[in-house]
């Protein structure tokens, strides 16, 4: 790790999809250490207080603003950490982090910086579930803040037709309710009716809710940005456990010749 003649770090860090048990132990020394948090405003309630320790909270559209006022911070000889939920390089502030470095001359990129891995949502989904994402999955953010949404749609079809299992992220929002709505009509061109869809909200934490459906029955006013849904290939099956037990769902990660 590089050393800064002025003491200041810059350290980006993930704290996993919400309870503390699910923030690795080497994330909790960083917080610990850092004489100042940046994140999104509700990352950082999830870190525990400091005294004498500076959290710069912000909304949560202005990721390279924030990514250059940490760089700033570190330059200066302060310890910072960039809080993100889940994982920091998913669809997280480890890429506005490097946005923002690469925009700088190469003599002001040697600073003592490190990204720290966290849980992502779509694991913490996957493990309540059995192995949904147990053979080959990618990750699509349905969000269209940083991409036009036929690209999103683009994607959508070319990971069903793909035959890869499907993790959605930020499936929906105040600003735009019916991205949700939009994607299952893609999926449902390519997608057999009987495909497995779960929703699973707000894993791990006191109001966690995980719905297992198929593309053709999923109720989709379940789902707002708290969920990560998961979208099956022809392979996902369920695993009946009998009588008041929700089943498991199973992703082989084998596949037929
Ligand atoms: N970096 C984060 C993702 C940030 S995008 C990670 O690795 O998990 C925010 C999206 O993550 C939400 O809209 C939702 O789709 C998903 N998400 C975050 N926490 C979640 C949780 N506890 N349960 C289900 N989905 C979650």
């Amino acid at each position: 790790m590089s050393r800064q003649m002025n003491g200041g770090w810059l350290r980006v860090v993930g704290v996993g999809p919400g309870p503390a048990r699910w923030l690795t132990p080497e994330v909790a020394e960083i917080l610990a250490e850092a004489t100042d948090l940046v994140g999104y405003a509700p990352y950082l309630a999830r870190c525990p207080e400091r005294d004498g320790q500076i959290r710069h909270g912000s909304d949560n559209r202005v990721e390279l603003d924030r990514a250059n006022h940490a760089l700033d911070l570190a330059e200066a000889g302060r310890r910072v950490a960039v809080v993100s939920g889940g994982d920091p390089g998913v669809f997280a502030m480890a890429a506005a982090v490097m946005e923002a470095l690469a925009a700088r001359p190469v003599e002001r990129r040697g600073l003592d910086l490190t990204v720290h891995p966290g849980v992502s949502a779509m694991q913490a989904a996957a493990a309540r579930l059995g192995a949904p994402l147990g053979g080959d999955f990618c990750a699509i953010n349905l969000s269209d803040n940083l991409k036009p949404w036929d690209v999103v749609e683009k994607r959508l079809a070319a990971a069903a037709e793909a035959e890869f299992a499907i993790a959605l992220y930020n499936p929906a929002s105040k600003a735009r309710p019916t991205r949700i709505f939009d994607a299952f009509e893609v999926l449902r061109r390519v997608k057999a009716p009987e495909t497995v869809v779960v929703f699973a909200r707000a894993v791990g934490r006191p109001d966690e809710k995980v719905t297992i459906a198929t593309l053709a029955t999923a109720d989709l006013a379940l789902v707002d940005m708290a969920t990560c849904v998961l979208i099956g290939n022809s392979d996902t099956r369920l695993i009946e456990r009998g009588e008041g037990r929700e089943p498991w769902v199973w992703s082989p990660r084998s596949v037929e010749g």
